[in-house]
């Protein structure tokens, strides 16, 4: 899965402390980012468009997260508010040796970008399965994912924190139980 949306909400980071990591402030990973956008890897106008963008970016993904992938009528609408008036252009590729659709828009700049990151919030809608995408509940990682396991049964977006939920828990009931003694 390699969608441009879920890897810019992942663009923001949390030490252990509670302190925010803005990886669009470190080139390793913005260049990488920008170039996947066909863009620049020093582009400081684009470093700021995201930033702007990703609280909503973020935002909807959560919404649809909490949801179990049920799209409200706001959600789309506020996605066809992002894609809607902006020009776009199709054209064909083959990826794994099937034909994919891909849709470009054709314009660039902020609204250009607004409606690059709907269209892949879109696609997360219309070619996946929008069920799939989680949020970790871990509020130190908060990792935006899609759950590619076979019973799309997966909690955590790895097993640190899958691990740190346990040994928390554990710790609360050792707690409770010290207390009663
Ligand atoms: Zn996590």
């Amino acid at each position: 899965m390699d969608n441009l949306a879920i890897d810019l909400a992942n663009l923001l980071r949390w030490n252990p402390d509670g302190t925010p990591v803005d990886r669009l402030d470190l080139p390793e990973w913005f260049a990488p980012y920008a170039r996947r956008l066909g863009a620049k890897t020093d582009d400081a106008a684009l470093r700021e468009q995201l930033r702007e963008l990703r609280p909503l970016v973020r935002d909807w993904l959560e919404k649809l997260a909490r949801r179990t992938g049920r799209a409200s009528p706001g959600m789309l609408a506020g996605l066809n508010d992002w894609i809607g008036d902006v020009p776009v252009n199709c054209r064909l590729t083959v990826e794994h040796g099937r034909v994919v659709r891909q849709e470009q828009p054709a314009a660039h700049g902020a609204r250009w970008l607004a409606a690059a990151l709907g269209l892949e919030l879109a696609e997360l809608l219309t070619e996946y399965e929008p069920q799939r995408v989680k949020v970790c509940p871990n509020p130190l990682c908060r990792w935006v994912y899609y759950d590619e396991t076979r019973g799309n049964i997966q909690r955590w977006c790895c097993y640190e924190c899958g691990n740190r939920d346990k040994v928390a828990r554990y710790r609360a009931r050792l707690k409770k139980q010290t207390r009663r003694k």
